[in-house]
């Protein structure tokens, strides 16, 4: 069994759904689960759409309209007979969440929120396995919601391993396809939708390998493979061939978002090969994170991570930045869900980089604001360099406002005022 995985930006338009069957055929893969993303930006869109419930601003319609006119865009372009039962199908979900925002009263934005964005994954795979059986690629589709079981963190859902490996094992047949969507799960007691952390589908698709015992995992995106740098921010950038799961998880979790950094460890736990193709070219080897070799070709990685927080701390009354001290600040960024992407302190000073992902900066500076003399500054890059040489670090930070550099054997840190 291999695991294929079809991010939003493979299927943002008809043409994309058309060549998802495309790869399928080329590749010839008969037994598989094929995980599917949200199409194109929808998830984005359906936040939209929560923000207006929430606030039960008039704009929501508008939002909702925004929706369903991009799918039943996508539907006219695949299924031009309008009396197919796609149509039906996929008027039902929306009519399911245009229900849940009638009816539900709930002000838990993270509860809301997971029932309303799941619908993006929900939609995108009933158009797609429809599309597929239409082509002759015979299919299942699957509720993942029945099998990912997870604890209550609505928006980052923690997998509940032992159940969930249960429930696939009984629920995915052996032979055949299977096409379910990435990003959700269901929490145990009452089956709510939850979601396991936004672009969480790549993450979905190391569970199933993992569960399985999968013989690969390939994630199909509208790059070569894993480049030692964006393309969006770099014009110069070098395919990587192969990758060890460490330099992966290295890589990702300093913010390469080409793999989301969740879904490498439990292939590394199996040694499960993970690919990442171009769905453009799907005969192109692309990158094998694997076992072995570190890095090849060896060469630098740029990680660019925007719309960063640095935040500098120091005490009001003189004493020391120790353990107790930063230990309540610890204990804040955990509680306001900051990631802390870099710390530097001193005696007098703590520095610290963080990721506002949850809007939540204002209340933790208040916080903050009650203990340390605070400083900060919004909006800043941090700069990730692995196995970088000195005169590439020299260009990069030439003309720039370095504000905080931090070096180590393979990673140097930059974090510059734009
Ligand atoms: P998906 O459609 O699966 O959601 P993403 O858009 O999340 O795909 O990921 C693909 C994008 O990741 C690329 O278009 C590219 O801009 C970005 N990216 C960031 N870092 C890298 C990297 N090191 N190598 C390749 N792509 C990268
Ligand atoms: N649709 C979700 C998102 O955009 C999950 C994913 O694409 O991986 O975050
Ligand atoms: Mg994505």
């Amino acid at each position: 069994m291999k695991i294929f995985k079809f991010g939003g930006a493979s299927i943002k338009d008809a043409q994309g759904v058309k060549n998802v069957t495309t790869v399928l055929k080329k590749t010839g893969e008969k037994d598989l689960v094929v995980v599917i993303s949200a199409m194109g930006k929808m998830t984005n869109a359906l936040e939209e759409v929560v923000t207006a419930h929430l606030a039960k601003s008039d704009t929501l319609k508008d939002h909702l309209l925004t929706v369903e006119t991009y799918h039943y865009d996508i539907l006219k372009e695949l299924f031009p007979n309008k009396e197919h039962a796609i149509y039906k199908a996929v008027s039902g979900l929306l009519d399911q969440l245009k229900g849940f925002l009638t009816s539900s009263k709930s002000k838990n934005h993270a509860f809301v929120y997971d029932q309303i964005v799941s619908y993006g994954e929900l939609i995108s795979t009933t158009i797609v396995s429809t599309y597929l059986s239409e082509e002759n690629i015979k299919n299942t589709w699957l509720d993942v919601r029945g099998c990912i079981k997870t604890d209550d963190n609505y928006r980052d859902a923690k997998v509940d391993w032992e159940v969930t490996q249960k429930r696939i094992i009984d629920k995915v047949h052996p032979t055949g396809i299977t096409v379910t969507q990435g990003f959700l799960g269901a929490e145990h007691e009452n089956n709510f939708t939850t979601t396991l952390g936004r672009e969480g589908s790549d993450y979905t698709a190391a569970i199933f390998a993992y569960c399985l015992n999968g013989e690969s995992v390939t994630i199909w995106k509208d790059v070569p493979g894993v480049l030692n740098a964006d393309p969006r921010y770099f014009s110069k950038t070098q395919l990587l061939n192969k990758i060890s799961y460490r330099e992966a998880i290295e890589l990702a979790f300093y913010g390469a978002s080409v793999i989301h950094p969740k879904t490498l460890q439990p292939l590394q736990r199996k040694e499960i090969p993970l690919y990442v193709k171009s769905f453009y070219n799907p005969e192109d080897e692309g990158t094998c994170v694997g076992k072995g070799v570190t890095l090849d070709p060896k060469t630098s990685c740029f990680i660019l991570k925007k719309n960063q927080v640095l935040i500098s701390l120091s005490s009001l009354d003189f004493s020391f930045m120790m353990e107790d001290n930063i230990g309540d600040v610890f204990k804040w960024l955990h509680e306001y869900k900051m990631k802390v992407e870099l710390i530097q302190n001193s005696a007098i000073s703590f520095s610290m980089c963080v990721d506002n992902k949850y809007d939540k900066l204002d209340e933790l500076l208040v916080k903050l604001r009650e203990k340390f003399k605070v400083k900060w500054n919004e909006g800043v890059t941090l700069y990730t360099i692995r196995h970088s040489v000195p005169s590439e670090i020299k260009a990069l930070t030439r003309d720039r406002n370095v504000l905080l550099k931090q070096e180590s054997r393979d990673t140097v840190q930059i974090i510059v005022k734009n």
